[in-house]
Protein backbone atom coordinates (compact mmCIF):
# COMPACT_ATOMS: atom_id res chain seq x y z
CA UNK A 1 0.00 0.00 0.00
CA UNK A 2 1.03 3.43 -0.92
CA UNK A 3 1.00 5.09 2.23
CA UNK A 4 0.96 8.75 0.88
CA UNK A 5 -1.65 8.30 -1.59
CA UNK A 6 -3.88 6.11 1.08
CA UNK A 7 -3.24 9.56 3.20
CA UNK A 8 -4.31 11.44 0.66
CA UNK A 9 -7.75 9.82 0.59
CA UNK A 10 -8.62 11.39 4.05
CA UNK A 11 -6.30 13.84 4.70
CA UNK A 12 -5.92 17.20 2.83
CA UNK A 13 -2.67 16.68 0.81
CA UNK A 14 -1.83 13.93 3.06
CA UNK A 15 -0.48 15.45 5.82
CA UNK A 16 -1.49 17.42 8.67
CA UNK A 17 1.37 20.34 8.47
CA UNK A 18 1.71 21.70 4.37
CA UNK A 19 5.88 21.65 4.17
CA UNK A 20 5.44 17.95 5.23
CA UNK A 21 4.32 17.40 1.81
CA UNK A 22 7.63 17.50 0.04
CA UNK A 23 5.31 20.48 -1.97
CA UNK A 24 9.09 22.45 -2.87
CA UNK A 25 11.10 19.33 -2.80
CA UNK A 26 9.39 17.19 -5.22
CA UNK A 27 7.96 13.21 -4.22
CA UNK A 28 6.50 11.82 -1.50
CA UNK A 29 7.26 12.06 2.12
CA UNK A 30 8.86 9.23 4.01
CA UNK A 31 6.65 7.88 6.69
CA UNK A 32 8.36 7.50 9.67
CA UNK A 33 7.67 4.57 12.04
CA UNK A 34 9.82 5.43 14.78
CA UNK A 35 12.94 7.50 16.31
CA UNK A 36 15.40 6.88 18.62
CA UNK A 37 18.68 9.52 19.74
CA UNK A 38 19.97 10.96 16.95
CA UNK A 39 18.04 8.75 14.05
CA UNK A 40 14.69 8.15 12.53
CA UNK A 41 13.26 5.09 10.83
CA UNK A 42 10.98 4.93 8.39
CA UNK A 43 8.31 2.35 7.51
CA UNK A 44 10.34 0.42 5.15
CA UNK A 45 13.03 0.41 8.01
CA UNK A 46 15.64 2.65 6.43
CA UNK A 47 17.97 4.68 9.21
CA UNK A 48 18.23 8.32 8.85
CA UNK A 49 20.27 10.99 10.47
CA UNK A 50 17.87 13.32 11.63
CA UNK A 51 18.49 17.14 11.67
CA UNK A 52 14.57 18.14 11.74
CA UNK A 53 14.26 17.53 15.45
CA UNK A 54 10.15 17.49 14.88
CA UNK A 55 11.17 20.98 13.53
CA UNK A 56 13.12 22.01 16.89
CA UNK A 57 11.43 20.76 19.84
CA UNK A 58 13.62 17.31 19.83
CA UNK A 59 17.22 18.95 21.34
CA UNK A 60 17.78 16.22 23.32
CA UNK A 61 17.25 13.79 20.68
CA UNK A 62 14.43 11.31 20.08
CA UNK A 63 12.85 8.87 22.40
CA UNK A 64 15.25 10.22 25.48
CA UNK A 65 14.75 7.57 27.98
CA UNK A 66 14.28 10.30 31.01
CA UNK A 67 11.38 11.92 28.88
CA UNK A 68 9.96 8.56 27.62
CA UNK A 69 10.56 7.20 31.65
CA UNK A 70 8.42 10.29 33.23
CA UNK A 71 5.77 10.12 30.82
CA UNK A 72 5.11 6.66 31.61
CA UNK A 73 4.66 7.65 35.33
CA UNK A 74 2.62 10.23 34.95
CA UNK A 75 0.18 8.78 32.39
CA UNK A 76 -0.64 6.02 35.14
CA UNK A 77 -2.29 8.73 36.75
CA UNK A 78 -4.26 10.08 34.25
CA UNK A 79 -4.14 12.47 31.04
CA UNK A 80 -6.07 15.37 31.77
CA UNK A 81 -8.02 16.91 34.45
CA UNK A 82 -8.93 20.65 33.83
CA UNK A 83 -8.00 21.35 36.56
CA UNK A 84 -4.44 22.71 37.88
CA UNK A 85 -2.01 20.26 38.44
CA UNK A 86 1.49 20.80 40.51
CA UNK A 87 3.32 20.08 37.44
CA UNK A 88 2.18 22.90 35.86
CA UNK A 89 3.41 24.93 38.96
CA UNK A 90 6.78 22.86 37.91
CA UNK A 91 7.48 24.11 34.40
CA UNK A 92 6.32 27.61 35.49
CA UNK A 93 9.05 27.89 38.04
CA UNK A 94 11.16 26.07 35.57
CA UNK A 95 10.69 29.28 32.64
CA UNK A 96 10.57 31.77 34.84
CA UNK A 97 14.08 30.65 35.89
CA UNK A 98 15.34 30.28 32.92
CA UNK A 99 14.24 33.32 30.71
CA UNK A 100 15.10 36.48 32.06
CA UNK A 101 12.20 38.72 31.32
CA UNK A 102 9.58 36.52 32.03
CA UNK A 103 7.98 37.13 35.53
CA UNK A 104 4.91 34.61 34.90
CA UNK A 105 3.56 32.82 31.95
CA UNK A 106 0.53 30.86 30.47
CA UNK A 107 0.43 27.72 29.11
CA UNK A 108 -1.35 27.14 25.51
CA UNK A 109 -1.12 24.31 23.36
CA UNK A 110 0.96 25.34 20.28
CA UNK A 111 3.10 28.06 19.44
CA UNK A 112 0.26 29.60 17.10
CA UNK A 113 -1.94 29.87 20.11
CA UNK A 114 0.97 31.42 22.26
CA UNK A 115 2.15 33.83 19.48
CA UNK A 116 -2.08 34.98 18.93
CA UNK A 117 -2.74 35.40 22.42
CA UNK A 118 -0.08 37.70 23.29
CA UNK A 119 -0.80 39.91 20.62
CA UNK A 120 -4.50 40.25 21.61
CA UNK A 121 -2.53 40.85 25.37
CA UNK A 122 -0.33 43.43 23.65
CA UNK A 123 -3.47 45.20 22.25
CA UNK A 124 -5.06 45.29 25.65
CA UNK A 125 -2.36 46.42 27.23
CA UNK A 126 -1.57 49.55 24.80
CA UNK A 127 -5.59 49.89 23.86
CA UNK A 128 -3.41 50.35 20.48
CA UNK A 129 -4.50 47.82 17.07
CA UNK A 130 -1.80 47.83 14.38
CA UNK A 131 1.31 45.04 14.81
CA UNK A 132 4.54 45.94 12.78
CA UNK A 133 6.27 42.33 12.07
CA UNK A 134 9.20 41.36 9.58
CA UNK A 135 8.96 40.08 6.17
CA UNK A 136 9.96 36.56 6.41
CA UNK A 137 9.32 35.67 10.01
CA UNK A 138 6.97 33.20 10.95
CA UNK A 139 4.69 33.36 14.03
CA UNK A 140 2.05 30.89 13.88
CA UNK A 141 -0.75 30.81 10.87
CA UNK A 142 -3.14 33.32 13.24
CA UNK A 143 -5.25 35.43 10.82
CA UNK A 144 -3.57 38.65 12.02
CA UNK A 145 0.15 36.98 11.39
CA UNK A 146 -0.19 35.28 8.01
CA UNK A 147 0.81 38.32 5.89
CA UNK A 148 4.71 37.66 4.33
CA UNK A 149 5.51 35.32 6.49
CA UNK A 150 8.10 32.40 5.61
CA UNK A 151 8.68 29.05 6.05
CA UNK A 152 5.54 26.95 5.04
CA UNK A 153 4.06 30.17 3.23
CA UNK A 154 7.12 31.06 1.16
CA UNK A 155 7.46 27.73 0.43
CA UNK A 156 4.00 27.56 -1.51
CA UNK A 157 4.20 31.24 -2.71
CA UNK A 158 1.15 32.32 -0.44
CA UNK A 159 2.61 35.24 1.75
CA UNK A 160 -1.06 35.48 3.56
CA UNK A 161 -4.01 33.41 2.40
CA UNK A 162 -7.26 33.23 1.25
CA UNK A 163 -9.45 33.64 4.11
CA UNK A 164 -7.85 36.29 5.90
CA UNK A 165 -9.84 39.22 5.30
CA UNK A 166 -7.71 42.33 4.08
CA UNK A 167 -9.52 44.28 7.50
CA UNK A 168 -7.45 42.20 9.70
CA UNK A 169 -4.48 41.85 7.21
CA UNK A 170 -4.45 46.04 7.31
CA UNK A 171 -3.64 45.93 10.97
CA UNK A 172 -0.35 43.69 10.50
CA UNK A 173 2.72 46.17 9.09
CA UNK A 174 5.53 45.02 8.24
CA UNK A 175 9.19 45.94 8.02
CA UNK A 176 12.38 44.51 6.60
CA UNK A 177 14.45 42.45 9.03
CA UNK A 178 17.96 44.07 9.74
CA UNK A 179 16.42 47.05 8.52
CA UNK A 180 15.88 49.80 11.73
CA UNK A 181 14.99 52.03 9.34
CA UNK A 182 11.99 50.72 8.13
CA UNK A 183 10.80 50.20 11.39
CA UNK A 184 11.27 53.97 12.38
CA UNK A 185 9.28 55.00 9.25
CA UNK A 186 6.14 52.27 10.02
CA UNK A 187 6.33 54.46 13.21
CA UNK A 188 5.72 57.96 11.86
CA UNK A 189 3.37 56.94 9.83
CA UNK A 190 1.12 55.50 12.43
CA UNK A 191 2.19 57.73 15.51
CA UNK A 192 0.52 56.15 18.52
CA UNK A 193 -0.87 53.70 17.04
CA UNK A 194 1.03 50.32 17.11
CA UNK A 195 0.45 47.97 19.72
CA UNK A 196 3.54 45.91 19.43
CA UNK A 197 6.27 44.78 17.35
CA UNK A 198 6.90 41.25 16.97
CA UNK A 199 9.97 39.50 15.70
CA UNK A 200 11.70 36.12 15.87
CA UNK A 201 15.54 37.39 17.63
CA UNK A 202 17.47 35.18 15.31
CA UNK A 203 14.88 34.23 12.13
CA UNK A 204 14.44 30.47 11.35
CA UNK A 205 11.45 30.41 8.87
CA UNK A 206 13.46 31.88 6.18
CA UNK A 207 16.48 29.66 6.96
CA UNK A 208 18.45 31.35 9.20
CA UNK A 209 19.17 34.90 9.59
CA UNK A 210 21.03 36.19 12.17
CA UNK A 211 20.60 40.22 13.43
CA UNK A 212 22.78 42.66 12.64
CA UNK A 213 24.94 43.59 15.65
CA UNK A 214 22.68 46.44 17.34
CA UNK A 215 19.60 46.03 15.33
CA UNK A 216 18.19 44.39 18.02
CA UNK A 217 19.24 46.64 20.80
CA UNK A 218 17.97 49.38 18.47
CA UNK A 219 14.90 47.91 17.97
CA UNK A 220 14.14 48.01 21.98
CA UNK A 221 14.70 51.51 22.85
CA UNK A 222 12.52 52.24 19.77
CA UNK A 223 9.98 50.21 20.63
CA UNK A 224 9.99 52.04 24.35
CA UNK A 225 10.38 55.54 23.15
CA UNK A 226 7.09 55.24 21.05
CA UNK A 227 5.08 53.23 23.62
CA UNK A 228 5.07 50.02 21.92
CA UNK A 229 5.46 46.62 23.42
CA UNK A 230 8.35 44.18 21.68
CA UNK A 231 7.34 40.60 21.55
CA UNK A 232 10.02 38.31 21.06
CA UNK A 233 8.91 35.17 19.44
CA UNK A 234 11.08 32.89 20.93
CA UNK A 235 9.28 29.49 19.72
CA UNK A 236 12.67 28.38 17.92
CA UNK A 237 15.30 30.32 19.60
CA UNK A 238 14.09 29.89 23.23
CA UNK A 239 16.01 27.08 24.83
CA UNK A 240 17.76 26.59 21.31
CA UNK A 241 20.83 29.48 21.85
CA UNK A 242 21.22 29.21 25.45
CA UNK A 243 19.12 28.35 28.45
CA UNK A 244 17.69 31.64 28.52
CA UNK A 245 16.87 31.85 24.49
CA UNK A 246 18.06 34.84 22.54
CA UNK A 247 17.14 37.33 24.94
CA UNK A 248 19.83 36.26 27.01
CA UNK A 249 22.49 35.50 24.60
CA UNK A 250 22.03 39.00 23.33
CA UNK A 251 21.28 40.96 26.38
CA UNK A 252 17.67 42.07 25.25
CA UNK A 253 14.32 42.46 27.42
CA UNK A 254 11.50 42.17 25.31
CA UNK A 255 8.03 42.72 27.28
CA UNK A 256 6.16 39.89 26.16
CA UNK A 257 8.03 36.35 24.71
CA UNK A 258 6.09 33.66 23.05
CA UNK A 259 8.14 29.85 23.31
CA UNK A 260 6.86 26.51 21.54
CA UNK A 261 8.97 23.88 20.31
CA UNK A 262 11.62 23.01 22.62
CA UNK A 263 9.11 23.66 25.97
CA UNK A 264 6.89 20.86 25.04
CA UNK A 265 10.07 18.30 25.11
CA UNK A 266 7.85 16.83 21.14
CA UNK A 267 4.64 16.91 23.26
CA UNK A 268 2.29 19.88 22.28
CA UNK A 269 3.11 22.72 24.25
CA UNK A 270 3.12 26.62 23.65
CA UNK A 271 3.56 29.41 26.34
CA UNK A 272 3.51 33.10 26.60
CA UNK A 273 5.15 35.08 29.47
CA UNK A 274 6.31 38.42 30.59
CA UNK A 275 6.41 40.80 33.20
CA UNK A 276 3.72 40.65 35.79
CA UNK A 277 2.02 43.97 35.53
CA UNK A 278 1.25 42.98 31.84
CA UNK A 279 0.42 39.07 32.31
CA UNK A 280 -2.02 40.37 35.21
CA UNK A 281 -4.38 41.85 33.12
CA UNK A 282 -4.98 38.07 31.59
CA UNK A 283 -7.84 36.70 32.59
CA UNK A 284 -8.99 35.32 35.72
CA UNK A 285 -7.20 38.01 37.14
CA UNK A 286 -7.68 40.73 34.59
CA UNK A 287 -10.21 40.82 31.61
CA UNK A 288 -8.08 39.54 28.58
CA UNK A 289 -9.73 36.04 27.80
CA UNK A 290 -7.78 33.51 26.60
CA UNK A 291 -8.63 29.94 27.57
CA UNK A 292 -7.39 26.23 27.05
CA UNK A 293 -9.38 22.65 27.75
CA UNK A 294 -5.78 21.02 27.01
CA UNK A 295 -3.86 23.81 28.52
CA UNK A 296 -1.14 22.41 30.94
CA UNK A 297 -1.99 18.76 30.28
CA UNK A 298 0.00 16.89 32.28
CA UNK A 299 1.91 14.79 29.68
CA UNK A 300 2.82 17.86 27.87
CA UNK A 301 4.65 19.33 31.30
CA UNK A 302 6.10 16.29 32.11
CA UNK A 303 7.73 16.15 28.77
CA UNK A 304 8.47 19.91 29.31
CA UNK A 305 9.95 19.64 32.69
CA UNK A 306 12.08 16.94 32.12
CA UNK A 307 13.74 18.58 28.75
CA UNK A 308 14.14 21.71 30.51
CA UNK A 309 16.10 19.80 33.31
CA UNK A 310 18.50 18.26 30.85
CA UNK A 311 19.00 21.84 29.73
CA UNK A 312 19.65 23.12 33.09
CA UNK A 313 22.86 20.59 33.59
CA UNK A 314 26.56 21.28 33.33
CA UNK A 315 27.89 22.35 30.31
CA UNK A 316 24.90 20.94 28.54
CA UNK A 317 25.05 23.76 25.81
CA UNK A 318 28.63 24.12 25.53
CA UNK A 319 28.49 20.62 24.15
CA UNK A 320 25.97 20.83 22.28
CA UNK A 321 28.25 24.03 20.36
CA UNK A 322 31.10 22.08 20.26
CA UNK A 323 29.10 19.42 18.39
CA UNK A 324 27.30 21.85 16.17
CA UNK A 325 30.74 23.82 15.49
CA UNK A 326 32.24 20.52 14.22
CA UNK A 327 29.63 19.98 11.79
CA UNK A 328 29.46 23.67 10.39
CA UNK A 329 33.14 23.78 10.09
CA UNK A 330 33.02 20.48 8.32
CA UNK A 331 30.22 21.97 5.50
CA UNK A 332 32.52 24.84 5.08
CA UNK A 333 35.64 22.90 4.95
CA UNK A 334 33.36 20.93 1.97
CA UNK A 335 32.14 23.59 0.04
CA UNK A 336 36.06 25.76 0.11
CA UNK A 337 37.31 22.16 -1.27
CA UNK A 338 34.80 22.57 -4.03
CA UNK A 339 35.25 26.07 -4.70
CA UNK A 340 31.44 27.07 -3.82
CA UNK A 341 31.03 30.11 -2.42
CA UNK A 342 27.18 29.58 -1.02
CA UNK A 343 25.98 31.72 2.07
CA UNK A 344 26.38 29.31 5.50
CA UNK A 345 23.98 31.16 8.35
CA UNK A 346 24.56 29.40 11.70
CA UNK A 347 24.52 30.36 15.16
CA UNK A 348 24.93 27.69 17.70
CA UNK A 349 23.09 24.63 17.39
CA UNK A 350 21.00 25.82 14.14
CA UNK A 351 22.39 26.45 11.05
CA UNK A 352 21.29 26.71 6.84
CA UNK A 353 23.22 26.64 3.80
CA UNK A 354 21.27 28.94 1.03
CA UNK A 355 22.35 28.16 -2.47
CA UNK A 356 22.66 31.55 -2.97
CA UNK A 357 26.38 33.46 -3.03
CA UNK A 358 27.03 36.50 -0.77
CA UNK A 359 25.43 37.26 2.51
CA UNK A 360 21.58 36.40 3.54
CA UNK A 361 20.59 39.03 6.01
CA UNK A 362 17.07 39.72 4.98
CA UNK A 363 13.91 37.90 3.30
CA UNK A 364 15.39 39.53 -0.28
CA UNK A 365 18.53 37.92 0.24
CA UNK A 366 16.89 34.53 1.23
CA UNK A 367 14.15 34.10 -1.84
CA UNK A 368 17.42 34.87 -3.91
CA UNK A 369 18.39 31.17 -3.05
CA UNK A 370 18.03 28.30 -5.82
CA UNK A 371 14.99 26.17 -4.68
CA UNK A 372 15.78 23.89 -7.38
CA UNK A 373 19.39 23.21 -6.24
CA UNK A 374 18.22 22.74 -2.93
CA UNK A 375 15.49 20.37 -3.67
CA UNK A 376 18.61 18.63 -5.65
CA UNK A 377 20.52 18.39 -2.35
CA UNK A 378 17.58 17.59 -0.18
CA UNK A 379 17.19 14.19 -1.61
CA UNK A 380 20.80 13.32 -2.37
CA UNK A 381 21.27 13.85 1.01
CA UNK A 382 17.60 11.77 2.15
CA UNK A 383 19.27 8.96 0.08
CA UNK A 384 22.57 8.70 1.43
CA UNK A 385 20.84 8.35 4.78
CA UNK A 386 20.53 12.26 6.36
CA UNK A 387 17.27 13.78 6.85
CA UNK A 388 17.36 17.71 6.30
CA UNK A 389 13.95 20.13 6.09
CA UNK A 390 12.11 19.78 2.49
CA UNK A 391 12.55 22.88 2.43
CA UNK A 392 15.73 25.77 1.65
CA UNK A 393 14.16 28.00 4.01
CA UNK A 394 14.42 26.54 7.47
CA UNK A 395 16.73 25.58 9.87
CA UNK A 396 18.85 22.06 10.55
CA UNK A 397 19.08 21.55 14.19
CA UNK A 398 21.48 19.61 16.29
CA UNK A 399 20.65 17.73 19.19
CA UNK A 400 22.69 16.56 22.36
CA UNK A 401 22.34 13.04 20.51
CA UNK A 402 23.98 13.35 18.05
CA UNK A 403 27.23 11.56 18.27
CA UNK A 404 30.64 12.50 16.79
CA UNK A 405 29.83 9.44 14.47
CA UNK A 406 27.07 10.89 13.64
CA UNK A 407 28.73 14.15 12.57
CA UNK A 408 31.80 13.06 11.06
CA UNK A 409 29.46 10.75 8.61
CA UNK A 410 27.36 13.69 7.79
CA UNK A 411 30.37 15.71 6.99
CA UNK A 412 31.07 13.11 4.77
CA UNK A 413 28.14 12.81 3.15
CA UNK A 414 27.58 16.56 2.30
CA UNK A 415 30.93 16.19 0.57
CA UNK A 416 29.66 13.45 -1.96
CA UNK A 417 26.27 15.03 -2.56
CA UNK A 418 27.99 18.68 -3.41
CA UNK A 419 30.61 17.25 -5.25
CA UNK A 420 28.20 15.10 -7.29
CA UNK A 421 26.23 18.36 -8.24
CA UNK A 422 29.23 20.80 -8.77
CA UNK A 423 32.51 18.64 -8.41
C1 LIG B 1 6.95 26.95 14.75
C2 LIG B 1 6.79 28.40 14.97
C3 LIG B 1 5.57 28.98 15.33
C4 LIG B 1 4.29 28.20 15.36
O1 LIG B 1 4.28 27.19 16.29
P1 LIG B 1 3.25 25.95 16.09
O2 LIG B 1 3.46 25.12 17.32
O3 LIG B 1 3.65 25.29 14.82
O4 LIG B 1 1.90 26.53 16.02
C5 LIG B 1 5.55 30.32 15.63
N1 LIG B 1 6.67 31.06 15.60
C6 LIG B 1 7.86 30.55 15.27
C7 LIG B 1 9.08 31.41 15.28
C8 LIG B 1 7.96 29.21 14.91
O5 LIG B 1 9.13 28.71 14.51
Amino acid sequence: MNLFEEAKKYIPGGVNSPVRAFGSVGGEPIFIKKGKGSKIYDVNNNEYIDYVCSWGPLIVGHCNERIVNRLKEVINDGTSFGAPTELEIELAKLVVEYVPSIEMVRMVNSGTEAVMSAIRLARAYTNRKKIVKFEGCYHGHSDSLLVKAGSGALTFNQPSSPGVPEEFAKLTLIAEYNNIDSVKNLFLENKGEIAAVIIEPVAGNMGVVLPKENFLKELEELCKNEGALLIFDEIITGFRLCKGGAQEYFGINPDITTLGKIIGGGLPVGAYGGKKEIMEIISPVGPVYQAGTLSGNPLAMAAGIETLKILGEDNFYENLKTKSLKLWEGFKENCKKLNLNFAFNHIESMACMFFKEGAVESFADAVKSDTKLYAEFFHKMLNKGVNLAPSQFEAMFVSSAHSDEDIEKTIQIHYEVLKEMFG
